[in-house]
């Protein structure tokens, strides 16, 4: 007893590193500070995109050793901000840009100090609480009904499958029903869909692209003969996905119309609004969205339209039942949870338990900032794009069609010469320069370079220096075919 008394003071002296006093956290907090500082102030001039430029890969191995915090931020520095593409930057047009603005941090840091146990009502009342008034908030945003279920995730593709599994309980496509079961969507529909749909054991369903219209949207008339067409031949029709903002192209399908559909047949609504939902809070915006709050479920990313750090998605579910049904388990361990019909669990309504508290990082922004500062830095992207169509337009491309939201495309057609040929080599020329990242598309066959607006540091001046990129480009790639 004695011995490992000796013993057990012994460890615990050497344990004490882990607990830094205040004058070490004071030093740890200022080679953040210095670190974050520089980081940010150097974004206006640095690239955008850089090629994989390593200096010594190896220097990330763990090799058991303990480092100083300001070498391990050197080489932090070097070898993960240096190559690659920069999403914090407001040069990132292309993809579907984050973000990551400050008070995100400021969000997880205190998450990671208090270490909430957000999962369980039980274990942090107060945390479950703080997520669920975020989850009721953008309830509201999005025209769902208080009574419905939301669940924060780590992003668009977990919150996709979250929907996809209620829907596929709901309708109780399991066993010999999977392959009679018929899912709807288009060519434009994220693949993470196409992968949840794989997850969620639905890979044995009946997949079916509904044909676009020139401006790339579903075609409601084709759903509703698909749907015909099925039932009649003795499928069972369960679940159409739409789009509120394509990645592609930035396009909203019709969902009001899709909703008089999905209604009418008695099939699962879902809608993937992870890259535009949040666009739904500009009044001139509002009404392409119109039909949104009809849908049985919706995913929507802060990550990306409220321009949080990478790491926050979100889906809302009408029925409460369905979304119960895959994910809430008691096991015997958790006898003392309580639970609470008022505050749901984030643990009941996703496969995960232990959770990071993740809602603090929209929580506290929310509240440091309110709402309308992210209306307006919204309304400022979706200018930006038009803005930036209209001077490539004048740069002699030929622009896509009008952009429902922040993301628009647009090609250039050389005299004589292959046009795809041409806008890949121009595409290349492009990430070469790294002033800005554009990223491109294959559509009908035809390669198109998007531009897509999202970052809170892209401004007039972000796109300005686009131009003159593209500028530069441009006589380069003419030159060298
Ligand atoms: C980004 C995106 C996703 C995937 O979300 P992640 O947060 O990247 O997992 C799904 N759907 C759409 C429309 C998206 O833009």
């Amino acid at each position: 007893m004695k011995e490992l008394r000796t013993q057990l003071l012994r460890l615990e002296h050497n344990a004490t590193i882990l607990e830094p006093n205040a004058e070490v956290r004071k030093k740890f907090m200022n080679h953040l500070e210095e670190y974050a500082g520089e980081f940010i102030e150097n974004l206006d001039t640095d690239l955008s995109f850089r090629s994989d430029e390593t200096k010594d890969p190896d220097r990330l191995k763990v090799n058991g050793q303990s480092k100083d915090l300001s070498e391990i931020l050197h080489i932090f520095k070097e070898e993960v901000d240096l190559p690659g593409l920069n999403p914090a930057s407001g040069g990132h047009l292309g993809y579907i840009p984050g973000g990551g603005i400050f008070a995100t941090a400021m969000g997880d840091f205190i998450a990671a100090i208090s270490n909430r146990y957000a999962g369980l009502y039980f274990g942090s009342p107060g945390a479950v609480r703080l997520e669920n008034r975020v989850i009721d908030w953008m309830k509201d945003v999005c025209g769902y009904p208080s009574s419905a279920l939301g669940n924060l995730t780590s992003g668009g593709s977990i919150a996709n499958l979250i929907a996809i599994t209620a829907a596929r309980d709901h309708h109780e496509v399991e066993g010999a029903a999977v392959e009679k079961a018929v899912i709807y969507l288009s060519e434009q529909t994220h693949h993470c869909v196409h992968k949840a749909v794989r997850i969620a054991g639905l890979g044995k369903c009946h997949m079916r692209n509904i044909p676009l219209d020139a401006n790339y949207n579903i075609r409601v008339d084709s759903l509703e003969e698909m749907i015909n067409i099925d039932l009649k031949n003795g499928l069972k029709p369960f679940l159409v996905v739409a789009s509120a903002g394509t990645t592609n192209i930035g396009n909203i399908d019709p969902l009001d119309k899709i909703a008089d559909i999905t209604e009418a047949h008695n099939l699962w609504f879902h809608v993937d609004a992870a890259y535009g939902g949040f666009f739904i809070m500009l009044d001139e915006l509002k009404h392409k969205f119109k039909g949104m709050e009809r849908s049985d479920s919706l995913v929507i990313d802060p990550h990306k339209g409220l321009f949080l750090a990478y790491g926050l998605g979100a889906v809302l579910i009408k029925n409460k039942a369905a979304m119960l049904k895959s994910h809430h388990y008691r096991a015997s361990y958790l006898q003392d949870a309580v639970e609470n019909d008022q505050e749901y669990s984030p643990a009941d309504l996703s496969p995960e338990l232990t959770k990071h508290f993740r809602g603090l990082r929209l929580w506290l922004p929310l509240q440091l900032y309110g709402v309308e500062v992210f209306q307006d830095a919204l309304r400022e992207k979706r200018g930006l794009c038009l803005y930036f169509l209209e001077g490539v337009r004048r740069m002699g491309f030929e622009i896509g069609p009008e952009p429902d939201l922040s993301v628009g495309i647009f090609r250039y057609n050389p005299i004589n010469k292959d046009a795809n040929e041409f806008n890949k080599i121009l595409m290349k020329e492009i990430h070469k320069d790294g002033r800005v990242f554009l990223s491109s598309t294959i559509i009908n066959e035809q390669i198109w370079i998007r531009v897509a607006v999202l970052s809170f540091r892209t401004h007039v001046s972000t796109v300005e220096k686009c131009f003159d990129m593209l500028e530069d480009c441009l006589e380069r790639t003419k030159s060298l075919m």
